[in-house]
């Protein structure tokens, strides 16, 4: 993944797009592969936005059943298999616990009919087993940790988890290699108009200060949280967005690899699940405003979810003492009137707020690839093209290993152990990379001492830090620290890579 900023303004493109989100990254893959000229620009890296603070989950959304939302519901689960068909190292199945207690906003019965509905809406070929209920006792026996008053029983069911970074990066490498120019630490500082028409962008490279302008035929604003910024502010308004704030907290893994869906104490739900070792809990949901770039995660996040977590979960005695990390992501969805953060649809929409311009609003890192392809499908109407037809619905990921996937896995595994990786670390490493897996292997076969972990009981290895710089365009620390390996999300002290890397 090479980095030229000097492409950027080398040629008039067909479309430019903004922000290198998931929805921007799927935009720009699907855009090139059907042949268009592709400019996608990231102000900060790849997936830095919110692409990179989300639960981590492919998944239908379970809880928007309860708001009817049958159609979300049926195409993300639609998505989850695609997904997890053309890309299974990117994304895995995971089994969540769902117990069920006296008082709960949503009853056993009711809950049990959601999930029916659920696998009825994922239809064949699934990635995840059928949901099944599980009865107090045996809940009780393999889960020691929950709490046992009230308890009625539960569900098991399945969905999928993935590594929201890797994902948005693995789609932009894909994009490269359909030719499109993909600069990340290049930000638009105004759009460019002629004629009435949006014709491209001014655009500073943040690493040199170097500016340009982009011209295109047409403009994707996929900046997610920053886009109405870019916008006249009358304009902004009149897409009437919402901005809600999510946190996670980092906490040290669960006795099983299962995830949970819990009841909060307000009658939200809550996720906690399994990632690199660790266990991911959240999300909280509040209205946010002021500059996105300002988003943390505030102590009564950290109150309310750890307070949670110790009623549902009591034997895991967590406190703010296990906090091992933490972050906080900005969802943009459309206002509407009297609805509560939660209540809000997740539903995507494509605006067009001036000629040449196109916006989408809302999505889900399940859906954006879908939700993409109807972008580029307006795009190519717009530039009067012959139509092509969507490029990303049956090609496998880009960094999808060939052949039989179980297969290809146990010998990369093989592979990485026999070369002194453990045997943990070398299945994760294998489904971070994909194909490239190769390339880390190689650097480890020539540098064995860089099979060992970074950080001691983490699953990442040495090899990662220069693979990161020299084939994944990690211009910064924390592009490496934070998105390529997620240390700085998992480790509470974040290492210094200069250092580090010194000591090699
Ligand atoms: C807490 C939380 C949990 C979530 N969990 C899930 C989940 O588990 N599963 C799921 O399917 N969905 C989930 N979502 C939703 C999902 O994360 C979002 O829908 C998705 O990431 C939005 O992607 P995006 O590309 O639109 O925005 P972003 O990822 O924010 O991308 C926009 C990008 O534009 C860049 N940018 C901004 N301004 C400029 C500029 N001037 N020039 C160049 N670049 C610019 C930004 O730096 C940013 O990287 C969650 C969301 C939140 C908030």
């Amino acid at each position: 993944m090479k980095r030229d900023f000097a492409a950027l303004s080398a040629e008039r493109h067909d479309l430019l797009v903004l922000g290198g989100g998931v929805y921007g990254a799927w935009i720009a893959l699907d855009a090139a592969r059907r042949g268009l000229s592709v400019a996608l620009i990231e102000q900060s890296d790849w997936g830095a936005g919110t692409s990179s603070a989300s639960s981590k989950l492919i998944h239908g959304g379970l809880r928007y059943l309860q708001y009817m939302q049958f159609g979300l519901v049926r195409k993300s689960l639609k998505e989850r298999r695609r997904l997890a068909h053309l890309g299974p190292h990117r994304v895995w199945p995971l089994r969540f616990l769902l117990p069920v207690y006296r008082g709960a906003r949503v009853g056993r019965l009711r809950l049990g009919l959601g999930l029916k509905i659920y696998d009825l809406l994922a239809g064949t070929g699934s990635p995840v087993a059928r949901s099944r209920s599980l009865g107090r006792a045996a809940l009780l026996e393999r889960y020691d940790y929950l709490q046992e008053q009230d308890l009625r029983g539960g569900f098991v069911y399945g969905d999928c988890g993935t590594d929201d970074a890797r994902l948005v990066l693995e789609v932009v490498a894909g994009a490269l290699q359909a030719e499109a120019v993909a600069v990340n630490h290049a930000r638009a500082t105004e759009l460019l108009r002629h004629g009435g028409k949006v014709q491209g962008a001014r655009v500073r490279d943040q690493l040199s200060g170097a500016e340009c302008e982009v011209q295109a035929r047409l403009v994707v604003n996929a900046a997610g949280p920053w886009a109405a910024g870019l916008l006249p502010p009358k304009l902004g308004r009149k897409l009437h967005l919402r901005l809600i704030h999510g946190s996670h907290l980092v906490m040290p893994a669960l006795p099983q690899e299962d995830a949970f869906l819990l009841d909060a104490d307000d009658g939200r739900v809550f996720f906690l699940i399994p990632w690199y070792g660790r266990t991911l809990v959240g999300t909280t949901e509040s209205d946010f405003q002021g500059d996105p770039a300002t988003a943390t995660v505030p102590a009564s996040d950290v109150e309310y979810l750890l307070r949670n977590v110790r009623r549902r979960l009591p034997g895991l005695e967590w406190s703010e003492s296990d906090v091992c990390g933490r972050y906080a992501g900005l969802r943009t969805l459309r206002a509407e009137s009297g609805a509560s953060a939660s209540e809000l649809s997740r539903e995507w929409s494509l605006e067009e707020p001036e000629r040449r311009l196109l916006h989408p609003v809302g999505g889900k890192l399940t859906s954006a690839r879908e939700d993409a392809a109807k972008v580029v499908d307006r795009v190519v109407r717009r530039l009067g093209l012959a139509q092509r037809d969507c490029a990303t619905d049956e090609t496998p990921m880009p960094w999808c290993p060939p052949g039989n996937f179980a297969e290809w896995l146990n010998t990369v595994i093989q592979r990485a152990v026999g070369l002194g990786v453990e045997e943990g670390t070398a299945m994760v490493l294998a489904r971070r990379y994909g194909s490239t897996v190769d390339l880390v292997l190689q650097r480890i076969a020539a540098h064995p001492q860089l099979s060992a972990p970074i950080v001691a009981g983490l699953p990442f290895v040495r090899a990662e830090l220069e693979h990161a710089r020299e084939h994944e365009m990690a211009c910064t620390e924390d592009d490496v620290l934070r998105r390529r390996i997620p240390l700085r999300i998992l480790h509470p002290h974040a290492l210094d890579l200069d250092s580090d890397l010194d000591s090699d």
